[in-house]
């Protein structure tokens, strides 16, 4: 959690006139329709739809036959992109098989056959969704957010909180990084501007401790979610495993069924290296049931999404496509196909 990062400096000046505009009204259920979805997402791809086609030079366009030559030029602009070189690989095969079915190799359809190789890859890692909070009827419904500091962890859960209270579903976010009293301050700043109610101890408390206090309080006060902000400090392996089990164990002996959900969030300027601390993430916790691409508008290296449902195979819940409340997308693969080669 960087307290003194830019974004939140920022967030703080404008707080109250993003306090304003995003708090929540009490009108009707939140509905992200597909307009917004799809605005939100090509803002945030804006920069990666950029390097794909600089490097694609209009590959895409037209009824010209696409040469050999050129089609390295598309392994080139995913490279680029930050998709890895297995990914790639996988890419260009179904690009050819996909040629291969159309029986065509113009520039068009080129680009379905990118559009079906990505989406293949993307659609199988998003198969076991969970079924989420409003399919589960147990209350509260308990969300563990897990991943290393200043990977947007608080901002993410904010924003999760608020798209719930538009949803008609109250949250409680519980301070389960006890390590910086920083942290704590910062999850109750959003708390507020999310209208979320927050359960803390103070720094050095026990995790679990804290997370025990929210599911009561959650129960207690008829609260639907329980958010739980956890620490993320990625060189303690042995003392961040401990610590979420530890939590686990005190959310599933006070919430029927819970957690419900264990997100890893995680951050996409980092590009291959929020790979490998995905791949790191995924040994050492089970149960990891969704992962968030946060700042996937601050790089032009998108693609390590593909990356990471293709080698994780974890269903990818949301992307952050922003600093504001309201820049949380739903994760749908068409969706993201479709404004990443624009
Ligand atoms: P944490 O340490 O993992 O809890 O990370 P924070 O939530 O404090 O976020 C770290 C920084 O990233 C802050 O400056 C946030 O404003 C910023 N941030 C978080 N999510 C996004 C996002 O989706 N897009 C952008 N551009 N910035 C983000």
């Amino acid at each position: 959690m960087r307290i003194l990062g830019l974004g939140f400096k920022r967030a703080a000046k404008d707080k109250k006139k993003s306090e304003r505009e995003s708090l929540p009204s009490e009108t009707g259920p939140f509905v992200q329709d597909t307009d917004a979805r799809r605005s939100l997402l090509s803002k945030g791809l804006a920069r990666t739809r950029q390097t794909l086609s600089n490097t694609l030079k209009g590959l895409f366009g037209g009824m010209r036959r696409v040469s050999e030559e050129e089609l390295g030029r598309l392994q080139e602009a995913l490279i680029l992109a930050d998709v890895g070189i297995g990914t790639v690989d996988k890419i260009m095969v179904g690009v050819k098989e996909g040629l291969g079915r159309l029986g065509r190799s113009d520039g068009e359809a080129v680009k379905q056959a990118v559009r079906g190789a990505m989406l293949q890859i993307l659609s199988s890692a998003c198969q076991k969704q969970v079924p989420g909070v409003l399919a589960v009827k147990q209350r509260p419904y308990v969300c563990l957010v897990v991943g290393i500091n200043g990977t947007g962890k608080t901002t993410t859960i904010a924003k999760l909180a608020w798209r719930y209270k538009r949803m008609g579903l109250s949250s409680v976010l519980v301070a389960a990084d006890t390590f910086r009293a920083a942290a704590i301050e910062q999850l109750g700043e959003w708390a507020k501007r999310a209208g979320a109610d927050l359960i803390k101890h103070k720094e050095g408390a026990s995790p679990a401790a804290v997370v025990y206090d929210g599911i009561k309080a959650a129960s207690s006060r008829g609260v639907d979610l329980v958010i739980v902000d956890t620490a993320g400090r990625l060189h303690t392996r042995k003392n961040l495993m401990a610590e979420l089990a530890k939590v686990k164990r005190v959310a599933a002996a006070n919430a029927q069924g819970a957690p419900h959900e264990t997100l890893l969030v995680l951050d996409a300027t980092c590009g291959q290296n929020a790979v490998s601390q995905a791949r790191q993430f995924n040994e050492w916790l089970q149960g990891i049931t969704g992962l968030v691409l946060a700042k996937i508008d601050g790089t032009a290296k998108g693609g390590v999404v593909i990356t990471i449902a293709d080698e994780l195979g974890i269903p990818i819940q949301y992307l952050g496509t922003g600093e504001r409340l309201e820049d949380l997308v739903d994760f749908d693969p068409a969706g993201f196909v479709d404004a990443l080669l624009g």
